[in-house]
């Protein structure tokens, strides 16, 4: 053997002639070729847990992998980088019977279901489950089932009333379906059509990698009919966030600000996956506040009774509070 097996507590190295295998709790054995046959069966479930990681998903290093060690609550450093301190801490044992049971993990409005094959070829193989948050607890018999990821696009696309979702990252993700069965690949597939690049710029981050473009650089950067947005007040921009990125208007948190080291006032949000730069959308409302902000004042007098006065005044009040459905 050439290489060195170092996943999740299991460690397995050719040595001076004899395999070395070492499992959390045990001392290190060392082995003859005859020995290890037996060795690897009384390491379950290491060794399954090692091939499904190393065979079923690869990728080191990838987002696809790391999303999916976050799904199950694995550490998500590798053990090389992180030290054997890291192996101590989690007990795959452990995880085996919280995956046994199903291992529920939010993102979002979605939430992903990851648990053990019963009757897969090898033990140790995973499947992932994937619903709205609003559907934990209901009957699977009454939502619509799904297992290609390409049907997600389509759910994606309006809401509960029917209305077209311009920002797939709203919390307005209509309830009612569930994709079932997935293999790793197929879930962060699925994920990416709901919220697309989340899982990438979430391990960007967790990397320490995120690129930020704060607004003053995607502004200045515009051109043809957003060329103005630059010229947007500071205080104007923070309302801006304010309407635009806060949580209850969008699930990704705002990790840019004003400027490098100017922050915006408006809180960042407390959503799983950053948002790196101001999106089409805010842009295309920037230029509406830009226009606004640069319309010229005009006087206009209108002629009311006083009860169309009060009328008026309750409409708009309505409008503003968003009570006119
Ligand atoms: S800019 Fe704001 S609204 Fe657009 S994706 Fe980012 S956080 Fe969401």
């Amino acid at each position: 053997m050439e290489r060195k097996i170092d996943v999740d507590g299991l460690r397995l190295e050719h040595e001076d002639g004899a395999y070395v295998l070492e499992t959390p709790g045990d001392d290190p054995a060392r082995l003859d070729e005859a020995a290890l046959d037996d060795a690897l069966e009384a390491a379950e479930p290491y060794v399954s847990n090692w091939y499904y990681w190393e065979a079923t998903v690869g990728g080191e290093g990838t987002a696809r992998r790391a999303f999916l060690r976050w799904c199950e609550r694995a550490p998500i450093v590798d053990a090389q980088r992180a030290g054997r301190a890291a192996d101590a801490t989690r007990s795959v044992p452990d995880r085996y019977q919280r995956l046994r049971d199903g291992l529920e993990r939010g993102w979002g409005q979605l939430v992903v279901t990851t648990r053990l094959v019963d009757d897969a070829p090898f033990d140790g193989e995973r499947v992932y489950d994937l619903c709205h948050v609003d559907d934990v607890d209901a009957d699977a018999a009454a939502l619509e089932r799904y297992t290609d990821p390409r049907e997600a696009r389509k759910i994606a696309r309006a809401d509960e009333d029917g209305r077209y979702r311009p920002l797939k990252t709203a919390p307005t993700l209509r309830p009612g379906w569930t994709f079932t069965g997935l293999s790793g690949e197929q879930l962060v597939e699925t994920v990416d059509a709901f919220y697309p690049a989340t899982i990438a710029n979430w391990d960007r981050e967790r990397r320490g990698e995120l690129d930020v473009d704060h607004w003053l650089e995607t502004a200045t950067r515009q051109t043809g009919i957003y060329d103005v947005v630059d010229e947007l007040p500071r205080e104007a921009v923070d309302w801006m966030a304010e309407s635009c990125c806060v949580d209850s208007q969008c699930l990704r948190r705002r990790a840019w600000q004003y400027a490098d080291g100017d922050d915006l006032s408006t809180p960042s949000g407390d959503g799983q996956f950053p948002c790196r730069e101001p999106c089409s959308l805010v842009i295309a409302a920037a230029r509406e506040w830009t226009d606004l902000e640069s319309d010229p004042e005009r006087r206009y007098e209108l002629e009311l009774t006083e009860r169309e006065l009060a009328q008026l005044s309750a409409l708009i009040d309505a409008v503003a509070d968003d009570r006119l459905g």
